[in-house]
């Protein structure tokens, strides 16, 4: 199947006689005629859903979905994007262990990997796109487990060369984690390029409305976990199950699922999974509409006086466009970052003036909105992390909607004559 047909075919297939459309299953349990089998799943020799904090039939067919839009060999859905960003990680991470990542990730994810991470006694060592291979490796240890990354980065709008940096990770024995929540795997599959893991907060564009807060792990089963104890010695907690042993290429994603979700329960339930699966319906064709509304949009703020500054991926002008274009298809999303003129109070001029386009703290949804990063999502932040994040005090985030292309536009315009 092609993406788009992805997008709507896969996950819930019904048989014969069964509901078109993928059912609601609002139970925490499930029952079974004999306590052997129930014992069964337990021992996980025998799959099926048994209590809802770690599986549910709803859930599951939108883990199919993304799983079969990611390319991967399985997906295990979060309660948010955070819960995905942190499972991800403590799946294979221990006190004492570190991990590297860069420094431009969304502003969130800093605050868990350099505050919240770090009194877990995991050390994240903040890397960056100007830092040479050898720098890079010089800061790993025989600790470091991951490499985690943004494709598209929230909001600098940097590109990932996923290649190199997947190159790079396993050269240092360890897996690549991409965030790949701004590109969507209609405009970007990493799994193709090299990259391990994917995660995602699906409260962006794959929801697409701003209906529902979730996340979602995918693995791609393609790396060799033989350095990670964590799956290939036997789990106490499971009769001295050996993941790697008994589940294979998807030995990662299956003790995300019934280790780290067991343990955690940051679920998702099944109405916002009934809700994620009908915005993934059409995010192949909301995606087409966003990259084409922010293209019209930032071709437009950059040619306007009121206008400091732009990125946006798609510009030829732009610093990314390049490698952009070479892991892109169809499109460069629906975000652009801009700066006015007249510095801070410009900007909160420009954003307080708009009519239609609105202030929220969100981004990636169908309806056209801003956002301040400087004193909002990245409010904690220090300067110096500020910067290195690529945030200066003047710059908007600005997330393209779906409306029509002359109705974003003039709003826009009028909002800049009061700068
Ligand atoms: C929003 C966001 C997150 C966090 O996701 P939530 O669903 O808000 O928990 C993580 N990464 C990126 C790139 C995001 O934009």
């Amino acid at each position: 199947m092609k993406t788009a047909t992805k997008c709507i075919q896969t996950g819930y297939v019904p048989k014969n006689g069964e509901p078109r459309v993928l059912p609601i299953f609002q139970s925490t349990t499930y029952a079974y005629d004999s306590s052997e089998e129930l014992a069964k799943l337990f021992d996980l020799t025998q799959d099926g859903h048994m209590y809802s904090r770690i599986s549910n039939p709803t859930v599951a067919a939108v883990e199919t979905k993304v799983n079969a839009l990611e390319g991967g060999v399985g997906a295990m859905m979060t309660s948010s994007g955070q819960a995905a960003s942190l499972i991800s990680i403590l799946n294979i991470t221990e006190s004492g262990d570190n991990f590297l990542c860069f420094s431009n990730l969304y502003g969130g994810t800093t605050n868990l990997f350099s505050v919240t991470m770090k009194k877990l006694g995991i050390e994240a060592r903040f890397i960056n796109y100007s830092m040479s291979d050898d720098e890079i490796r010089a800061l790993a240890d025989d600790r470091t487990t991951l490499l985690f990354a943004e494709t598209l980065a929230n909001p600098s709008l940097e590109m990932l060369d996923i290649r190199r940096y997947a190159d790079l990770a396993h050269s240092l024995g360890i897996p690549l984690v991409v965030d790949n929540t701004f590109a969507t795997p209609i405009l970007c599959r990493p799994f193709e390029w090299g990259a391990d893991i994917v995660v995602h907060s699906t409260s962006k564009y794959m929801d697409g409305h701003a209906e529902v807060v979730g996340g979602m792990i995918i693995d791609s089963g393609n790396f060799d976990w033989k350095d990670y104890p964590g799956l290939t010695e036997p789990d106490e907690s499971y009769h001295g199950i050996v993941y790697t042993e008994s589940f294979g290429k998807a030995a990662y994603i299956t003790k995300c699922r019934t280790q780290l979700m067991r343990d955690f329960g940051s679920t998702p339930e099944a109405i916002p999974a009934f809700l994620l699966n009908m915005g993934l319906e059409t995010l192949h064709i909301r995606m087409q509409r966003h990259s084409e509304n922010a293209m019209a949009v930032a071709r437009h703020l950059s040619k306007h006086p009121k206008v400091a500054w732009i990125n946006y991926p798609g510009l030829e002008s732009d610093r990314w466009h390049a490698l952009a274009s070479k892991y892109l298809e169809g499109g460069y999303s629906g975000v652009i970052s801009f700066g006015t003129v007249n510095g801070k109070e410009g900007a909160q001029r420009f954003m307080d003036s708009l009519k239609m386009a609105r202030i929220v703290v969100h981004v990636a949804d169908l309806r056209t909105c801003v956002l301040h990063p400087a004193s909002t999502t990245h409010r904690q932040l220090t300067d110096e992390q500020l910067e290195n994040a690529g945030i200066k005090p003047e710059f908007i985030r600005l997330s393209v909607g779906l409306e029509d292309i002359e109705d974003i536009i003039s709003d826009i315009d009028q909002a800049l004559e009061e700068v």
